[in-house]
């Protein structure tokens, strides 16, 4: 069972930190930027082994190239975007599996927020990594591809088991309720998930990791009948105060 830390990055983003205690494993998750990261490794006296990513963008894969440098760690992430992944060593994508110390994660193709994004399972973890496409609550922006890839994504990972836990890229989620309470307004769990929500969010807590079984009974993107609904949400969602 890996251990999975919250290393928080630029001003909402997470880097998930992993460590697997059989083989000594490190990996990190969408290093936005080295610092913060080779400080939660400095605390814990481990040496990166592995980086993660699950798109290209420069909030995920900032820090790839200093902490290369810096601990001579494998890069792997999406094949279908190797040209745009600073430093990669590994591309992967939809079937291939990654090993990591003694557990193996399971890669997805998840296209919509990027051509080229994917998702790692690790399923004896029951984690879930989803970059900017599933958000607690919410979905990525549609920057390169179509609400047909999307809604097509979020039936690979609401297929996963109930309680697979989900990390995604930011801290949106409060934002996000809002949203799905604007779209489901008598959606109790919805409503239930957003007391907490908040009050994590007032004490300055972190709300991540989701649930796929929660996010099948609170995302107004997982929850949409088919493609069009899920795109004229997102449309809306993207100019909701
Ligand atoms: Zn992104
Ligand atoms: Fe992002």
């Amino acid at each position: 069972m890996l251990s999975i830390d919250l290393v928080p990055c630029l001003s909402d983003n997470y880097a998930y930190l992993l460590h697997d205690p059989v083989s000594g494993a490190v990996g990190i998750v969408d290093p936005s930027e080295a610092p913060p990261v080779l400080a939660a490794l400095a605390a814990r006296g481990w040496k990166l082994t592995h980086i993660f990513n699950t798109h290209h963008h420069f909030d995920h894969t900032g820090g790839n190239i200093p902490l290369k440098e810096a601990t001579g760690a494998v890069v792997i992430g999406p094949k279908a975007d190797a040209h745009r992944i600073p430093g990669l060593d590994t591309g992967v994508g939809e079937g291939d599996t990654v090993t990591f110390g003694t557990e193996t994660g399971g890669v997805f193709d998840i296209p919509a927020h990027t051509t080229g994004h994917i998702a790692l399972y690790f399923a004896a973890s029951k984690a879930v990594f989803t970059g900017d496409t599933l958000f607690a609550m919410g979905c990525g922006r549609l920057f390169e591809g179509t609400p047909a890839d999307m809604f097509a994504a979020m039936r690979k990972l609401e297929a996963l088991p109930g309680d697979t836990r989900v990390y995604c890229g930011h801290e949106y989620t409060e934002s996000n309720g809002r949203f799905a309470l604007h779209v489901e307004p008598d959606n109790a769990d919805i409503q239930a998930e957003m007391v907490k929500v908040r009050a994590l969010r007032a004490a300055h807590e972190p709300t991540i990791p989701s649930t796929i079984a929660l996010e099948r009974r609170t995302n107004p993107f997982m929850r949409a009948a088919n493609a069009g609904e899920l795109g004229a949400r997102r449309a809306a969602k993207d100019s909701f105060k």
